[in-house]
């Protein structure tokens, strides 16, 4: 677990008004000393970010943020990078000292609820308030084993109201971090707001096929792949179909009408990279489901219907178009690069002509010019499901439809309908958008 990528990460941020005590609450949950803690106003300057393991939650990433009130030039720095870690978090701690509750607390919240963010409110300090009767609620530190099935409108000594100014009906739950009071209950909390795909809840394929079913997993062996090792949606296929107890062969491109003619019967599930896929078309029956490693993963970590509808934009592009191709990460580039050569070849083919290609790479947040015609996105391994779905609001709100890379490809090909048959929702998104037009 400790290797873990921080893409596969669930990421919770801490945020709240200068001293209300995020820091302290942050290292009692993560049981060490994390973050610098200090009683004077401001000591977080830029966001702090712990992994660790949680027992109830899995992989985390802890987020620190700098008081959003901070004061001052430099305090509006800070308080801008504590923003920006609203475009990559998956679910957030708006934390309040005591009964405080301000004009800060109600536009913080506002703004995640906008973004789509899962939050509770965390009233910090309430040692000297606390009930006697909490005593059999007090463990501490992140050792403590909590159902993630508990509801937290059932948890003692909490409020169900809703803060004001705030539309939404959020957890509010009561904590001491100096005395570890209340914490089992924002562990139990987080598990219940927290989106089920990035605590590895939702399957990436076992639910596709039926007991016992059969799934072929096509993975190519080119000058592309990592020498030694499969890449990590390949890893992920293979463990989900363990885990939902299929039968699961992988083979290379070359082997598959050999393995399809050893089956006794036709397989439940094909899938294959995107880069192969004319090739398992061609060698697959049409009766037999097929879609790829990218749609897999647009469905666990991202939005599969918005990416389809999106990738109906490049069936409508014309020569001169601009289209931005987005990478989250800035690895260099390989010969034969899909995002240099590959993909610029199947668009331009796609849009008759030469399109103006622009490029965008990085974790950084990205800002979608209005005069683009269309994002292509990658499958953003590195980044979080919270980061690529606030890319995608970003795009839309800038009205640039967004797709990625595998529905490109496919698109290009000619089989994308047929890979987003798996997904009836997708699908019909695609086909809706693309005679919408
Ligand atoms: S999928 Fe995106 S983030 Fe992952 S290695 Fe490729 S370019 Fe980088």
């Amino acid at each position: 677990m400790s290797q873990t990528p921080k893409g596969f990460r669930l990421h919770i941020a801490f945020f709240g008004r200068r001293n209300v005590g995020k820091s302290s609450l942050l290292n009692a949950l993560a049981g060490q000393q994390v973050s610098i803690v200090s009683s004077t106003p401001g000591t977080t300057t830029d966001p702090v970010e712990k992994t660790l393991e949680l027992s109830s939650l899995g992989p985390v990433v802890l987020l620190d943020t700098a008081g959003l009130d901070d004061e001052g030039e430099l305090g509006q720095l800070r308080s801008e990078r504590s923003l920006q870690i609203l475009e990559r978090i998956d679910v957030a701690l708006l934390v309040t000292e005591k009964n405080s509750w301000s004009l800060y607390e109600t536009r913080l919240a506002n703004m995640l609820a906008q973004k789509g963010i899962p939050f509770a409110v965390v009233r910090n300090k309430m040692e000297d308030d606390w009930p006697k009767a909490t005593s059999h609620g007090m463990k501490g530190g992140a050792t403590v084993t909590v159902s993630a099935d508990t509801d937290p409108n059932d948890l003692p000594f909490q409020h169900k109201d809703t803060p004001p100014g705030l539309d939404a009906t959020v957890p509010v739950l009561h904590v001491s971090a100096r005395n570890g009071l209340g914490l089992d209950n924002i562990l139990t909390a987080l598990a219940r707001l927290s989106p089920e795909s990035v605590l590895q809840k939702s399957p990436l394929l076992a639910d596709l096929v039926p007991e016992h079913g059969h799934i072929i997993l096509v993975a190519p062996i080119d000058s592309g792949a990592p020498k030694g090792r499969l890449i990590l949606p390949q890893v992920q296929a293979i463990r989900d179909s363990l885990d939902g107890r299929k039968l699961c062969m992988i083979v290379t491109e070359g082997e598959l009408c050999h393995a399809l003619d050893i089956l006794r019967g036709d397989p439940d599930l094909v899938v294959c990279d995107s880069q192969v896929v004319h090739k398992v078309n061609a060698a697959t029956k049409a009766n037999i489901p097929l879609t790829t490693f990218s749609i897999l993963m647009a469905r666990f970590k991202g939005d599969i219907t918005a990416l389809a509808r999106g990738c109906a934009a490049l069936t409508r592009l014309k020569p001169g178009d601009t289209v931005r191709i987005q990478e989250a990460c800035s690895h260099h580039p390989q010969e034969d690069d899909i995002a240099r050569v590959k993909l610029p070849r199947l668009l331009n083919r796609l849009a008759g002509g030469e399109l103006h290609l622009t490029y965008d790479a990085g974790k950084e947040f990205p800002h979608y010019p209005t005069d683009c015609k269309a994002v292509v996105h990658c499958g953003g391994c590195v980044i979080t499901r919270g980061q690529m779905l606030a890319r995608l609001h970003a795009a839309s709100e800038a009205e640039c439809p967004m797709t990625n890379y595998g529905m490109a490809i496919s698109l290009a090909q000619g089989v994308l309908t047929r890979v987003l048959s798996p997904f009836p929702e997708a699908l019909n998104a695609f086909l809706e958008a693309e005679a919408t037009h």
